[in-house]
């Protein structure tokens, strides 16, 4: 395992309700997107995203006591989450035991690293967004779209049939 490079600072981060916050040293060791199903599951999202970290590096600073953790027998890992917001938190592996992941989410300043890597990245599902160009919803502000390539034919129902009208 490499080094850690000496600590340039401190990225914070926090769940959704703030009982809980951490933060670690930076830089993080690295980043990456899981396209994983357990992740995706996890949290309950298209993706996770996490920085991983040294485990002597990363501290709770506040709200440890209401940590609870689901432990997966089969994978061998560890998720941890928030008891009273449901955030997740952190994800740690029984064959990598110094570090721990974290949802990058949660910080609220750079790590130090991008997320430049992709884990599973053929379970990346047909609905996620990735980067298509985006134009506005006529009538409905602040919605932005991906314009069919296909011509259908309305039906005129749902929201987004709806604000096609004309276009
Ligand atoms: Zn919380």
């Amino acid at each position: 395992m490499a080094k850690p490079a000496p600590s340039a600072g401190i990225a914070s981060g926090q769940c959704l309700c703030g009982k809980i916050a951490f933060e670690i040293d930076v830089p993080a060791r690295w980043a990456w997107h899981d396209h994983s199903a357990a992740s995706r599951r996890a949290h309950g999202a298209a993706y996770a995203t996490y920085v991983g970290s040294w485990r002597k590096r990363f501290r709770i600073t506040k709200g440890e006591s209401l940590v609870a953790s689901y432990e997966d027998a089969a994978l061998k890992t560890t998720r941890s989450f928030c008891s009273k917001c449901g955030t997740p938190l952190f994800y740690e592996r029984a064959r990598s035991p110094h570090m721990i992941n974290i949802s990058r989410a949660l910080f609220e300043s750079r790590t130090g690293r991008q997320p430049l890597y992709h884990i599973a990245i053929e379970e990346l599902q047909e609905w996620a967004y990735t980067g298509e160009p985006l134009v506005p919803l006529k009538g409905y502000p602040g919605v932005v779209w991906q314009r069919s390539k296909k011509k259908r034919r309305g039906t005129g129902e749902d929201l987004f049939e709806l604000g096609r009208g004309g276009a």
